[in-house]
């Protein structure tokens, strides 16, 4: 066992304990696979702010942050005081409400593509959805997507999510994803080649413009654009995964990039931190969902619930009423990104933090190279190098999930800052002898 093994498990026994018991009843001892790391999770007892706390006692500084969506950090109070509100009230009505029409304004507003909106219970829903509604709007069959595109869980889209790409899922028929082909991030050439090959059955290319599980890589704007004009070209439909990036960015990454898509999907800090999942886009292609038109999207006993449309209220407005918000994170996530790579660099170690605005990755390149896509990250990277680095991390009190990246939110100030690149110069010390 490695000593950086050791000293997690030795500060974290009450976590150790936990997931025993949690082995007898969850299967992996967790309810999400990607919270599961080796030799198990530290359990968290309570957040706030940038901060959260284990059942031992240990505080570390987030940079997790509810999978990459608390955008205000953990019980904001904005949040916390609006649901306060409305509790004595009932938490889901299963019925409408005004506050789904508040909610929905504020995603008409602030999201570029969004005409109309579907809301419902999570990610894996929205994209779901959004392959349906591209199929139907367009009549064909094929939709693509991009290698280390994560879009959770469902049939038809959980192809090549990780390295290596090829592998079946085990569970799925083969059958359910025969419709989906793989293009390759970033390159150009590769992805005009498998797309002109479905041209005439295209539905729609579905892709984060920056990528998130994948290891917090942005799209390049041309590869973006292209991907839009041959979309349109072959008459099929672009959609957006804005399930990390929405409101990460003002406008989220559409108006960073200043590229409309047709669709796009939401999820995550549109829940301000209740769970959520939403379909926007172009008013013609939306429509489709109206009961009476015939293509069933919508489901979902919680979708649209009282709860969740409050904190996304509070979550919208707060973020709409404090613009200065963005270039914050935005700056935080420079220094971190040049400050944790040049202390890897003065121990010796190649580092590469990827990442744009908030959002950030921290890959190690076994060559010189720019990290362009999740094969780079996978092929061309050492991922191991990687959990080996948050597990250090996380024993000197930053938090990242091991093997994935992670998001600065609004309340992580100077004083965190400091913090986490002092506990990366540790690291890098502590790697760099082995
Ligand atoms: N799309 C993207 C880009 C995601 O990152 C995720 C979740 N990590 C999903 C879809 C699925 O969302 P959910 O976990 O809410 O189902």
């Amino acid at each position: 066992m490695r000593d950086y093994t050791d000293t997690y498990k030795k500060r974290t026994p009450k976590s150790g304990a936990l997931h025993q018991r949690a082995l007898a009843i969850l299967p992996g001892g967790i309810n999400h696979n990607i919270r599961f790391y080796p030799p198990y999770p530290i359990y968290v007892q309570r957040a706030q702010g940038p901060r959260i706390w284990d059942v031992d006692g240990n505080e570390y500084i987030d940079l997790w942050m509810v999978h990459l969506s608390a955008i205000l950090g953990h019980a904001h109070p904005a949040v916390i005081e609006a649901l306060e509100e409305q509790a004595p009230n009932a938490l889901h009505y299963g019925l409408v409400h005004e506050r789904m029409l508040d909610l929905g304004e504020l995603v008409c507003e602030m999201v570029p593509c969004a005409e109309m909106v579907r809301f419902c219970g999570s990610g894996t829903e929205a994209t779901h959805y959004a392959a349906r509604l591209a199929r139907a709007y367009t009549g064909k069959r094929v939709i693509a997507k991009v290698e280390g595109g994560w879009h959770g869980g469902n049939d038809v889209l959980q192809v090549a999510w990780t390295y290596p790409y090829d592998r079946p899922l085990s569970g799925v028929i083969p059958d359910a994803q025969r419709y989906t082909v793989v293009i390759p991030f970033n390159d150009l050439e590769g992805t005009e080649s498998v797309l002109a090959k479905h041209q005439e059955d295209l539905a729609a290319v579905i892709i984060e413009p920056v990528l998130g599980a994948g290891g917090c890589i942005p799209a390049d704007r041309e590869y973006l654009l292209r991907l839009g004009e041959i979309t349109e070209r072959y008459g099929s439909l672009l959609i957006f995964d804005e399930v990390i990036t929405g409101f990460r960015f003002p406008h989220c990454a559409q108006g960073l990039y200043d590229i409309k898509p047709d669709l796009t999907t939401l999820g995550k800090t549109l829940g301000g931190g209740l769970p959520i999942g939403a379909i926007c886009g172009r008013g013609e292609i939306m429509e489709l969902a109206t009961p009476s038109k015939g293509t069933f999207i919508g489901g979902g006993t919680f979708s649209g619930n009282v709860s969740t449309m409050t904190t996304g209220i509070a979550t919208l407005t707060y973020l709409k009423e404090h613009p200065s918000l963005y270039e914050r994170i935005a700056l935080a996530g420079d220094t971190l990104r040049r400050g944790i790579d040049g202390v890897f660099t003065d121990h010796g170690i190649r580092a590469q933090t990827t990442g744009t605005g908030s959002m950030l990755a921290t890959h190690f390149p076994l060559e010189d190279i720019e990290v362009k896509s999740n094969r780079d990250a996978a092929e061309r990277c050492d991922p191991a190098k990687t959990s080996e680095y948050n597990i250090r991390l996380i024993n000197h009190g930053v938090f990242f999930i091991p093997g994935h990246g992670g998001a600065i939110s609004g309340v992580h100030g100077e004083r965190e800052m400091q913090q986490i690149l002092h506990a990366a110069e540790i690291v890098a010390t502590e790697m760099s002898e082995g």
